[in-house]
């Protein structure tokens, strides 16, 4: 049986929205196509993982307290995540998580919160507590070879600036800032976004997109993943789609 080793970093502190719940529908998409899916968690003072041995690396969002807590552990995993990005281990990162691969996270009190340097976003939240991008959004996405809609809950403070190659379009909602056109950072192996909700329970296409990065990443013979029943999922994002964009 196939198998995609996951690991999950810090899941006791950024799980914001219900964002672990993504790690179930990996999980379930797997399990209904005869896919095995390990998760593995990392969180402050664990042993240091040998971060390329996964095929996904997911961390979810959190207020900035929590961003603050594990900051400097995140900056002790530093090498291993970028080896681990650099050979082709998948980034899945929400928020807070999405943030923290930038250059840094400037709160509101104008305290920074170094990120890994990763990519070279940089995000900046206003001096105001009050002014935070809060609601539904709906961004369109080509990242599958052709456009999907992709449904969430956002709710960040921070503005995430100097993104070269966004996850989509904004249809209904902020993005990477206030009433931005653009949403998350993307690149073959890393999808950044500000999207809570879980994501992927309202996005199955997006959970598939990346099993299929996963179990193909190192096979010879690309396979295609067997199409799951997705009646339910399809009937709740068309009552929400219709709501947001046609209301
Ligand atoms: N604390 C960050 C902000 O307010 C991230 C929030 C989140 O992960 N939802 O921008």
């Amino acid at each position: 049986m196939k198998t995609i080793k996951i690991l999950h970093m810090y899941a006791d502190m950024l799980d914001l929205y219900g964002d672990s719940g993504n790690m179930e529908i990996m999980k379930y998409r797997c399990t209904m196509r005869g896919i095995g899916c390990e998760i593995d968690k990392y969180s402050v003072d664990s042993p240091m993982p040998d971060f390329s041995a996964y095929d996904l690396i997911y961390i979810g969002g959190g207020a900035d307290l929590e961003q603050q807590h594990i900051s400097a552990d995140l900056l002790k995993c530093r090498e291993g995540i970028v080896n681990a990005y650099k050979n082709g281990t998948f980034l899945f990162l929400i928020c807070g998580g999405y943030q923290l691969m930038g250059k840094y996270y400037r709160d509101a009190d104008g305290n920074d919160i170094k990120g890994l340097g990763l990519f070279d976003y940089f995000t900046v939240a206003p001096n105001s507590r009050r002014k935070r991008c809060i609601g539904n959004i709906v961004v369109q996405t080509e990242i599958t070879g052709k456009p999907v809609k992709v449904l969430g809950f956002e709710n960040h403070g921070g503005q995430t600036q100097n993104v070269k190659t966004p996850f989509g379009k904004v249809l209904y909602g902020n993005g990477n800032c206030s009433k931005s056109e653009c949403e998350g950072y993307f690149e073959k192996n890393v999808i950044a976004t500000y999207l809570h909700g879980p994501m992927l329970s309202k996005n199955p296409e997006i959970s598939d997109y990346m099993i299929e990065y996963c179990i193909n990443r190192s096979a010879d013979a690309p396979e295609k993943l067997v199409p799951l029943d997705d009646k339910l999922e399809k009937e709740c994002r068309k009552v929400m789609l219709d709501r947001l964009l046609k209301g």
